[in-house]
């Protein structure tokens, strides 16, 4: 079955210290269409093959998420090329005017020698989810044409229902 779907699911994620790093909020499950890159791969498979209802707890290796670490996305520059004046490790930013442009974290301070690490904090991890899938349906040549999900509130956060797009205020 090729058919791509729509599905939502509450999710808890936890390290393999069982710390909890993210959380959909209560009342409020995750909504995507698979087959569109939107959540981790590793993920997306499990729920593929989960019933409406199904509840499970899903292993996601780092070559099915947020990928291994890599040491050339790590750099050292000078305080002066960066957008703040002052820094801790720790502290996040982005690295560029562009609203694409990568996040990085700061990882060492010295002098006005600032070490920034590029890799998505949770590369390298292998991540536990603890999943409820709440809903699961074909998705409407709609969506499909638009790339995303429309249920719970309309297309694009909510405000779908008047607009151009016959129904969905929606121009992508
Ligand atoms: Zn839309």
């Amino acid at each position: 079955m090729s058919t791509q779907q729509v599905i939502s699911f509450n999710y808890t994620l936890r390290n393999k210290a069982g710390e909890v790093l993210d959380q959909s909020p209560e009342g409020r499950p995750l909504e995507f269409l698979s087959g569109a890159g939107q959540i981790i791969e590793g993920l997306e498979e499990n729920l593929l093959t989960m019933e409406t209802g199904g509840s499970d707890e899903v292993i996601v290796r780092p070559e099915k998420g947020y990928g291994f670490r890599d040491e050339a996305q790590i750099d050292t520059v000078s305080i002066a090329q960066l957008p703040v004046d002052e820094v801790k490790v720790g502290d996040y930013f982005q690295a560029g005017q562009d609203r694409h442009s990568p996040v990085v974290r700061v990882v060492k301070v010295e002098g006005d020698q600032v070490t920034l690490d590029a890799n998505h904090p949770l590369a390298g991890e292998d991540l536990v989810f603890s999943v409820d899938l709440v809903a699961k349906r074909d998705a409407t040549e709609e969506e499909l044409a638009h790339g995303h999900a429309h249920s719970s509130g309309g297309c694009c956060g909510g405000n779908g229902g008047e607009g151009e797009g016959g129904g969905c205020g929606c121009s992508h």
